[in-house]
């Protein structure tokens, strides 16, 4: 059965349908990229899934439950995350600092008596921070680290929150493709690792092609394909919105 399914989902902005009744659903241990054009309606879908806007119409079912009307952080508790980018006032603090903050802000109501919960939490954040591959940098000011390994801790602090789900929105926008790679490589892995569900955007095709297990392709608010990887790769609807007649993904790529 599937962890999440969305159906009918939309919203609209004045007279532009953004999102105009998409219909599809993810499941544990899925990696799922949403593509489309600038504009398509990816960042307002994801923006549904997790509380930050309000759908117009359809459910968000997430495990037989609907998420449409929730609070973000009602949303967030049961086990929808999403990846941000750690705020200018927190750069200062250490790596390790950055992800306990996380962890308490999410066990604050178990936790808020105990004095030492800062202690505590301290080799969970490790725990995750290994998992990153970041723990050897944990006690660095985060304003010293690479901008690639500063992702690599957003993602650590992501999943702080034991998401079910987590939601990535253009999660290797601004890195080089190499850099890409290793990033999408590590969230791969985490997938299979703790058997989490994730939906991701991403402008490389390279990057999309190599590790989503699935991918869904939006357009002007609609879905207009889904299928593997190959299959997007070769469906002509596809590379017509983003090339127009003629070119293919392997045009572009070369
Ligand atoms: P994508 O993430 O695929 O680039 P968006 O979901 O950001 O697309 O945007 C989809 C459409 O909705 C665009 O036409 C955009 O201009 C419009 N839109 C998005 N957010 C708002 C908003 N808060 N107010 C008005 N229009 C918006
Ligand atoms: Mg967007």
């Amino acid at each position: 059965m599937s962890l999440l399914s969305v159906q009918g989902l939309g919203k609209s902005f004045g007279g532009v349908h953004a999102v105009d009744g998409i219909d599809f659903t993810l499941h544990r241990g899925e990696l799922l990229a949403l593509i489309g054009p600038n504009g398509a309606g990816k960042s307002t879908t994801f923006n549904m899934i997790n509380g930050q806007l309000r759908a117009d119409r359809g459910s968000v079912m997430l495990d037989n439950q609907n998420l449409v009307g929730l609070h973000a952080r009602q949303i967030c508790r049961k086990g929808v995350g999403r990846t941000f980018q750690i705020a200018e006032t927190f750069l200062s603090l250490s790596v390790i600092e950055n992800v306990q903050m996380a962890l308490l802000s999410h066990t604050r109501n178990i936790f808020s008596f105990f004095k030492s919960a800062a202690a505590f939490q301290r080799k969970e954040a490790l725990e995750l921070l290994h998992q990153v591959g970041m723990a050897d940098q944990a006690d660095r000011p985060i304003s010293e680290l690479a901008y690639s390994d500063v992702k690599r801790v957003e993602l650590a602090i992501a999943l702080a929150t034991q998401p079910t789900l987590l939601l990535m929105d253009e999660p290797t926008a601004g890195m080089a493709p190499a850099e890409r790679n290793a990033l999408m490589a590590l969230t791969k892995k985490l997938v299979v690792e703790r058997q989490v569900a994730v939906l991701f955007t991403e402008h490389s095709m390279d990057v999309v092609f190599a590790y989503a297990d699935r991918v869904i392709v939006l357009a002007r608010g609609r879905l207009i394909a889904q299928g593997s990887p190959e299959e997007i790769r070769v469906n002509p609807e596809v590379q017509r919105v983003y090339f127009g007649s003629g070119a293919t993904f392997e045009d572009f790529n070369a």
